[in-house]
């Protein structure tokens, strides 16, 4: 039986090496519909538009592509291959305005559903992905843990990456970005009603991936 997994959550939960670990599990396809909205953010900022131009950004309508293998998750604008810098900081700090604008989130919505359908078993990961995007979704998760302990983790991948050590920074930022999520009209950040919430604070990211496969085992093998 197929099974289409969505995990929600806010950043820092481990949310997408926790997604692609279970989807290699599982033996599924792969979406990160994060990157798709980083893809848009960096059209946008390429085209000289302001992210707060909600008219502007709803009128761009940039060619988008992402990997939907857990072992390739490239993600291109038209035929360039953008993987690393949409994940520097000039898209991080204007992807929630981008990704609060209607027109951004319905077209990319659609991209999605569109995607998933005919997958067969898929994992997809974003922040609506349970209570909008795939509402009949067979599992819903929604990843958590506390903003201190996800600014964390953050400063310890930028520390690893050489890119300084600056925890208050960093606890700014999540804060800042979970309030953009979680307060916007469209789409806010916040689980589905059937969603099971899994704290992943003093969990290893193996624990959590073994976890979550056990409850996609036990959802899935329910509904057959
Ligand atoms: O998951 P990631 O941190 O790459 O997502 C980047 C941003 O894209 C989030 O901060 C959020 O503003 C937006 N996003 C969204 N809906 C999704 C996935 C991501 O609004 N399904």
């Amino acid at each position: 039986m197929d099974v289409r997994v969505a995990i929600d959550g806010p950043a820092g939960t481990g949310k997408s090496s926790v997604a692609r670990g279970l989807a290699r599990m599982l033996g599924a396809r792969f979406l990160d519909t994060g990157a798709m909205y980083r893809i848009d953010t960096l059209a946008v900022l390429r085209a000289g538009i302001d992210p707060s131009d909600a008219a502007a950004v709803a009128d761009l309508d940039p060619d988008i592509s992402v990997g939907f293998d857990p072992d390739d998750i490239r993600a291109y604008l038209g035929e360039e291959d953008v993987s690393t810098e949409i994940r520097g900081d000039a898209v991080t700090a204007a992807v929630s305005a981008v990704s609060a604008v209607p027109e951004v989130r319905a077209r990319l919505v659609r991209r999605q559903r569109e995607l998933a359908a005919g997958a067969g078993s898929i994992v997809v990961e974003g922040r609506d992905i349970g209570s909008v995007v795939l509402p009949d979704a067979e599992v819903k998760i929604f990843l958590t843990a506390s903003a201190e302990v996800r600014a964390q983790r953050r400063n310890d991948q930028n520390i690893a990456a050489g890119l300084g050590d600056d925890y208050q920074r960093v606890l700014a930022d999540v804060v800042r970005r979970d309030t953009l999520d979680s307060t916007r009209a469209v789409s806010p950040l916040r689980p589905a009603d059937d969603a099971v919430i899994v704290d992943t604070g003093d969990m290893t990211q193996d624990e959590v991936i073994a976890h979550l496969a056990g409850l996609v085992r036990e959802r899935a093998g329910a509904r057959q």
